[in-house]
């Protein structure tokens, strides 16, 4: 059966409509207004749709919710799930502390096929794409334990689509959920409060235009191609300059906004060197650029450089003209940090 959650509203509509329910499209507004602005789970009942559409939806549709296997709260307040779909597969999703409001950190598939060499999802491979519907459902159920056990915080949450995966390698999946996310039926959230994060996948990145104005962080890592393939296998199929060049292109409307993420590992790319062509690439470019200490996990080669040469790192950049923040790790005794979400793939 086809999930519920899977649908645009202009789907739903037809889907309805194809079995004459009576005003298909004032009832796929009810169900979305259901679905997404009460955010209640299950079935419509009568007196909301018509008998027909509540038949035919109970015969071809699911309104299960995923499953929510485990919820472990670190004590910096970052919260992250462990959620299982209906084939068994399973994501994390983190609800990470902001300022004013939660951010929920979406992941888009299972494992990734990028295989950055310093990120443990990345060790993994993939698995499989994820629904537009398993990307939503991870939205609602962090909100509604936010709601539950946090009620004072429980201001409709930010997103990053910076979990599991890489958006842009699912991009139908990820648009049609954007879509529900920002729709006026749907979850009514302003663009400026989504962003996405990609390593760099050109084919997705040339299409960014057709997704809502929604902000970009790339992956950036290194200015210099010979490290970056090294790190992101991706870069060699699409080399840095093609990814900056296609970046510029973009037309960066209103408030939408570009973010250079940069993972501090020591000794690979926090030299002198590194600094002062990264500040080359990026003068002049209108972005927000943000250090990350590189977070360890079982198995990494890499080392987190210390804080006086994460701060070294940062002083170069600023001495050339370049303002860049560190980003305070969240989540680490849980796990829930950038690059640490992996679960147990296999299966255990
Ligand atoms: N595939 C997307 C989104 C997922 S990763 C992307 O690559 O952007 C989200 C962010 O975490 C990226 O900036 C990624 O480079 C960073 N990251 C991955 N592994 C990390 C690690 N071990 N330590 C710190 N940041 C990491």
């Amino acid at each position: 059966m086809e999930s519920i959650y899977n649908f645009t509203l202009e789907t739903l509509t037809q889907h309805l409509q194809t079995q004459d329910c009576p005003h298909p499209k004032t009832a796929a507004i009810r169900i979305f207004h259901h679905l997404y602005r009460e955010r209640k789970v299950g079935p419509l009942t009568e007196g909301q749709i018509s008998k027909k559409a509540i038949n035919y939806l109970a015969k071809s549709t699911s309104f299960d919710l995923a499953k929510t296997i485990s919820v472990q709260e670190s004590k910096d307040f970052t919260v992250k799930f462990l959620i299982e779909f209906c084939d068994g597969e399973r994501v994390e999703t983190v609800l990470i502390p902001f300022p004013g409001r939660y951010a929920v950190c979406i992941s888009t598939q299972v494992g990734c096929a990028m295989r950055c060499s310093f990120c443990f999802t990345g060790t993994q491979g993939l698995k499989r794409h994820l629904t537009s519907g398993e990307i939503l459902t991870q939205y609602l159920i962090a909100w509604e334990w936010l709601e539950c056990y946090r009620p004072r915080k429980a201001a409709q949450p930010k997103i990053v689509l910076m979990g599991q995966g890489e958006p842009l390698h699912n991009f139908e999946e990820v648009k049609k959920a954007l879509l529900i996310f920002v729709s006026e039926q749907g979850m009514q959230l302003g663009t400026r409060r989504i962003t996405l994060s990609t390593a760099g996948y050109l084919p997705g990145l040339k299409r960014f235009g057709e997704l809502p104005l929604i902000n970009i962080a790339l992956s950036l890592h290194s200015p210099f191609n010979s490290i970056r393939s090294q790190i992101i296998p991706l870069n060699k199929s699409y080399p840095l300059e093609d990814i900056l060049a296609t970046i510029d292109s973009i037309p960066f409307k209103g408030n939408r906004a570009i973010n250079f993420e940069y993972v501090l590992i020591d000794g690979l790319n926090n030299r002198e060197e590194d600094a002062r062509e990264l500040a080359k690439i990026l003068l002049g470019k209108k972005g927000i650029i943000n250090l990350i200490p590189f977070n360890g996990f079982p198995g990494a080669v890499y080392e987190r450089p210390s804080e006086e040469r994460m701060a070294a790192f940062q002083g170069i950049l600023s001495s050339l003209g370049i303002h860049a923040t560190i980003r305070t790790t969240k989540g680490s005794d849980i796990f829930a940090a950038c690059g640490q979400l992996k679960h147990l793939l296999e299966g255990s």
